[in-house]
C-alpha cells in the first residue's frame, strides 16, 4: 500500500468516523474498557479486528513475530508491560493467544535464522514448540509447531503470578486460537476435550 493510498484511506476513515461518531466520542469521554487482550502475530494478513469483526475499543492488542509472550523471567519489557496494563489496569477478562497458518515466524524457526539476527534472538522463546512438535512424530511439522507455540505462549502467560492468580479465581480466561489464512476461520483448543474445534 503506497503512501498516497494511505492518505486517501484516512479520508475514507474520517467519513466512517463521522458515521460512528457516538462510538468514538464515548471512547474519548469514557476511556477504553476492552474486555479482551489479543496476542497476535505482526503478519499483515492477519488483522485481529477484521477476523472477529471488532470495533475500536473492543480489543487491547499486542502483535509481534509469531505471537510470543516471553516468560516472566525473560524480563522482556515490551510484552510484560502490555500484560501488566491490560490485566492489572484495564482488568481484561480474556486473553487470546492467536496463532495462524502459514506463519513466517514459525517457518523461520523451523528453517533456522542467522545467529546474529534479532529475529533469531526473539524466536528462542518459541524454540521449545519446535522441539515438542518434532518429537510428536507429526507429518506436518509446520502446523504442529504453530499449535505447540500457541500452547507454549499460553503457558508463559501464567508465569506472571498476577495472571495465574486471576486465572485460578476465574477472573481471567486464557484462549488458544488458530486462524486459518485460507478460509478466514478461527479454531479454538478445548482444554477438556484436548482438541481443536471451529469457533463458530
Ligand atoms: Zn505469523
Amino acid at each position: 500500500m503506497a503512501l498516497e493510498k494511505m492518505k486517501k484511506g484516512n479520508a475514507v476513515f474520517t467519513d466512517k468516523f463521522k458515521e460512528n461518531e457516538k462510538l468514538y466520542h464515548d471512547l474519548v469521554e469514557n476511556g477504553q474498557h476492552p474486555k479482551v487482550l489479543w496476542v497476535g502475530c505482526s503478519d499483515s494478513r492477519v488483522v485481529p479486528e477484521f477476523t472477529v469483526n471488532a470495533n475500536a475499543g473492543d480489543l487491547f492488542v499486542i502483535r509481534n513475530i509469531a505471537n510470543i509472550i516471553p516468560p516472566k523471567d525473560a524480563d522482556e519489557i515490551c510484552t510484560s508491560s502490555v500484560l501488566e496494563y491490560a490485566v492489572l489496569h484495564l482488568n481484561v477478562g480474556h486473553i487470546v493467544i492467536c496463532g495462524h497458518t502459514g506463519c513466517g515466524g514459525i517457518n523461520a524457526l523451523i528453517d533456522g535464522t542467522p545467529e546474529d539476527s534479532k529475529i533469531h534472538d526473539w524466536l528462542k522463546y518459541a524454540h521449545l514448540a519446535k522441539e515438542t512438535a518434532k518429537n510428536s512424530g507429526t507429518n506436518s511439522l509446520e502446523l504442529e509447531t504453530i499449535k505447540e507455540n500457541i500452547f507454549l505462549q499460553a503457558n508463559n502467560l501464567i508465569t506472571f503470578d498476577y495472571i495465574e492468580k486471576k486465572q485460578k479465581k476465574d477472573e481471567i480466561k486464557i484462549h488458544k486460537w488458530l486462524y486459518d489464512m485460507h478460509t478466514g476461520k478461527i479454531s479454538f483448543f478445548d482444554d477438556f476435550k484436548k482438541d481443536w474445534f471451529p469457533l463458530n
